[in-house]
């Protein structure tokens, strides 16, 4: 499988190459050039596969000439092996038709861990084969940063630097990254919001000289490899629910829009969904566009569901290269505008087109709480901010109770104790017990201002398992 830049100007890659690439040398975001495309048949013949021989039917095509299948299979029975529930990401019913798809039984109880869990293992086996060493650095507004370092935690051949915004993530959050020590282990807070590290990270990849020649890796949702291993669990729901013979909807909490990209894709490759429901926050350019074709940037504001508080969806970009026809000199031009004047619409059928793709709707802290409180008064069910997100969004946009509706469970309510106490349910919240002693944990981490200069000097300094590179 080859892959290509939403820009069009840099080179195609492998898999192995997109793997540590990060962000395109043209400032876009690599691709497949061609999505395999499953018949009915192929998919219905799937149905009752534990969960990690799915990744490997699904995701296959995908590795087809970097990674040999026996390979792949054994890194996937590791990978899911460690979640903490049999069926990895069970289903669970809230109404007549409407479900839950639990993904937060990974080691830090959100759906990161299913591409990050893997994201450190392919890592692990890439670099030894080929004798080299990595750095990463990644921005997270919570849960990417603990799910990147569970991940990596182990990987001899990588260093890893995690920006987080300083006082911005809940308690829970910080803790699961910060009290997971290591030589290779870096967390730094940076006082300024989450655009502001993702922004850090961006440069970083547009200049790489800080770095001494060692190559810097992405665990951001631009890198394929976590978009990739986020389609399968469409499958492996919409198997569950009868599909592919019956078609299923989802709706999806999103702020970068790679969750949701990730169902898109599955559509594509032949899964039938629905409706795909584009669930944002008040931090809602996705839900702007979607309903009124206007892509501008705004203020950001602090939510009860920090995970999805973005100004910008860096994964946007990949929908628009569809969108265009894959004209890579269309993207360039957009994007140039929106980093100019903050903003752009798209050609009327083309915003016609995403209207057929996807619905949408922005829900406030206020509807989130409520709905946190209907459902648990309802089924007894404690949701987090972010999947309560997602049931609002799907009880408000669905248009047929005959299609089974699947929300995405992006979190344990145990990661959001705040929103879970505003909603005003009575029910103590308890840690799994591979986490029960996280608030009597040290900590360790670096304060640093919102300076690019500064962090990079950091990284150069530790980068080497805490050493200078
Ligand atoms: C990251 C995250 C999201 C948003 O996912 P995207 O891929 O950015 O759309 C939603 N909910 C939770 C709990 C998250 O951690």
């Amino acid at each position: 499988m080859r892959y290509i830049s939403t820009r069009g100007q840099a080179p195609a890659l492998n898999f192995e190459d997109v793997l540590l690439a990060g962000l395109a040398t043209d400032g876009g975001l690599y691709v497949p050039e061609n999505l395999p495309r499953f018949t009915q048949e192929e998919i219905a013949s799937w149905a009752g596969l534990p969960y990690h021989e799915l990744a490997f039917r699904v995701m296959r095509p995908f590795v087809t000439g970097s990674i040999p299948d026996a390979d792949f299979k054994k890194i996937l029975e590791e990978t899911y092996g460690v979640f903490s529930h049999n069926a990895v990401a069970p289903l669970r019913q809230l109404n007549g038709n409407e479900w839950v798809l639990e993904l937060f039984h990974g080691p830090t109880l959100a759906f990161k861990d299913f591409a990050l869990q893997l994201l450190g293992r392919l890592l692990d086996y890439v670099l030894e084969k080929r004798g080299e060493r990595v750095v990463i650095v990644g921005a997270t507004s919570g849960d990417t940063g603990s799910a990147a370092i569970e991940g990596c935690k182990h990987c001899e051949n990588v260093d890893i630097f995690i920006l987080h915004p300083h006082n911005r993530v809940s308690e829970v959050q910080r803790r699961q990254m910060t009290t997971i020590f290591g030589e290779n282990i870096h967390n730094i807070a940076i006082e300024g919001n989450f655009d502001d590290c993702q922004e850090m990270v961006k440069a970083s990849f547009a200049d790489q000289s800080f770095l001494k020649g060692t190559r810097l890796v992405a665990v951001n949702s631009i890198n394929w490899a976590r978009i990739m291993a986020q389609i399968v669990y469409y499958f492996h729901a919409a198997l569950q629910l009868g599909g592919p013979a019956r078609s299923v909807s989802f709706s999806v909490p999103t702020g970068n829009f790679g969750d949701i990209f990730a169902g898109y894709l599955a559509r594509n490759m032949g899964l039938p969904i629905n409706q795909l429901i584009v669930a944002t926050n008040r931090n809602d350019i996705l839900h702007r566009f979607m309903s009124g074709n206007q892509y501008v940037k705004e203020t950001l504001h602090a939510t009860l569901s920090p995970s999805m508080d973005i100004m910008v969806s860096s994964n946007f970009e990949r929908l628009l290269f569809d969108l265009h026809g894959r004209n890579g000199a269309a993207i360039a031009g957009l994007m140039d505008s929106f980093k100019q004047g903050g903003g752009f619409s798209v050609e009327q059928e083309r915003w016609t087109e995403a209207r057929k793709l996807f619905d949408s709707l922005a829900v406030d802290d206020a509807q989130t709480c409520e709905t946190i409180a209907e459902v648990y008064e309802q089924t007894g069910e404690l949701l987090d901010p972010h999947t309560a997100i997602g049931v609002k969004a799907a009880r408000e946009c669905r248009r047929s109770l005959d299609i089974p509706m699947v929300i995405l469970g992006t979190a344990h309510p145990v990661k959001f104790p705040d929103a879970v106490e505003k909603a005003g349910v009575g029910k103590a919240l308890e840690l799994p017990v591979h986490l029960a002693d996280l608030f009597k944990r040290d900590e360790r981490c670096t304060v640093l201002p919102n300076d690019l200069k500064a962090v990079q000097a950091f990284v150069s300094q530790h980068g080497n398992r805490g050493k200078p590179l």
